[in-house]
């Protein structure tokens, strides 16, 4: 497990919603301004990386790339902070540029890696959002499919033409797109076969209880998500897997990847370069009975 990732411990943050003038002034006024300084500079910003494991082989069969600011007064401040700031000022284009180009770096080094960026909902707002990607990709000589772009399931994809049509053509482009935060908003089967996907990322919440019972009482909406996913000829993965015990749970259901503290905190990318040649979290006991067995990890 990593030990230079912050946990962020020592920040309590109530439900601040997205009322930046709270946000400000719980963080000791951080103004928008010197995110932006920031961002121009590259002081303090980064990307860390999650692995995510194949329960199949118990390799990393992807990774998630999140963004992290360090700001030289306050320290590191938690994305559930800065994010919001982001994209209320517009500044979640540059953030998503860099965390991209650093994306792109990791893949080019490990060509059977798939890197994966979370894309904000507001930018399927803007026109530019696919040419974008793909300029950034092709500068930076990457293979869009080692590209995974995550959309949150919160983004209103049903009356949302334009979001649908964007994930569309990107998907057509050669990226690869994933559902995150799954399980927490509405999407049936209906609303899910109307966006080109290919992976589902089970939301955390639905992980977090699952120590306390047994298998036999994993709860059926858990059941449901991953036995639509497989319908629908999805990969499914489940994130916030931070015991064993949840590891036995979600592979018994049928999860194809698992992504948590249990296997390896976010890391920054040289750690996580030892990480991927070490793979030092085995042995786990991934295997059981009634995992059924997909074929596109
Ligand atoms: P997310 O996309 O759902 O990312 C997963 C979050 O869960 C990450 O928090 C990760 O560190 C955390 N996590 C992973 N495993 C565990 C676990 O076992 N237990 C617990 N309790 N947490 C775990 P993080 O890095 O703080 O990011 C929070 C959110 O901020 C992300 O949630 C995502 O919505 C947003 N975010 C982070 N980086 C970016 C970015 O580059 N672009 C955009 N648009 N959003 C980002
Ligand atoms: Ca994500
Ligand atoms: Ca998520």
């Amino acid at each position: 497990m990593s030990s230079r990732e912050p946990t962020h411990t020592e920040i309590v943050l109530p439900d601040l919603g997205r009322k930046l003038s709270d946000v400000y002034s719980y963080l000791g006024g951080i103004p928008a301004r010197e995110l932006s300084c920031a961002l121009r500079s590259g002081d303090g910003l980064s990307v860390a990386y999650q692995p995510q494991i194949n329960v199949r082989d118990g390799l990393v069969s992807a990774v998630e790339a999140l963004a992290r600011w360090h700001h030289p007064r306050v320290g590191p401040v938690p994305p559930r902070v800065f994010i919001p700031i982001a994209e209320d000022t517009g500044l979640i284009l540059q953030i998503t540029d860099f965390v991209l180009r650093d994306a792109c770096a990791l893949a080019n080094r490990h060509c059977n890696l798939t890197v994966a960026v979370n894309l904000s909902p507001m930018l399927f707002t803007l026109p530019m959002l696919i040419e974008r990607c793909v300029e950034i990709v092709q500068q930076c000589g990457t293979k869009p499919t080692q590209i995974e772009f995550e959309i949150t399931e919160r983004l209103p994809l049903a009356g949302n033409g334009f979001a649908s049509d964007s994930i569309a053509a990107l998907r057509a482009l050669g990226f690869r797109i994933a559902l995150d935060d799954y399980g927490v908003g509405y999407s049936g089967p209906r609303r899910l076969s109307r966006i080109d996907l290919d992976k589902l990322k089970i939301d955390q919440s639905f992980v977090r209880n699952l120590d306390c019972i047994g298998v036999a009482m994993v709860p059926e909406k858990l059941r449901e998500m991953v036995e639509l996913g497989h319908a629908m000829g999805l990969i499914v993965t489940a994130e916030g897997v931070e015991t064993e015990e949840q590891c036995r749970f979600l592979t018994a259901v049928g999860c194809d990847a698992l992504q948590g503290y249990f296997f390896a905190r976010p890391m920054p990318s040289d750690e996580l370069e030892g990480f991927l040649m070490v793979q030092d979290w085995a042995p786990i006991p991934l295997s059981s009975e009634g995992s059924s067995s997909r074929a596109r990890i």
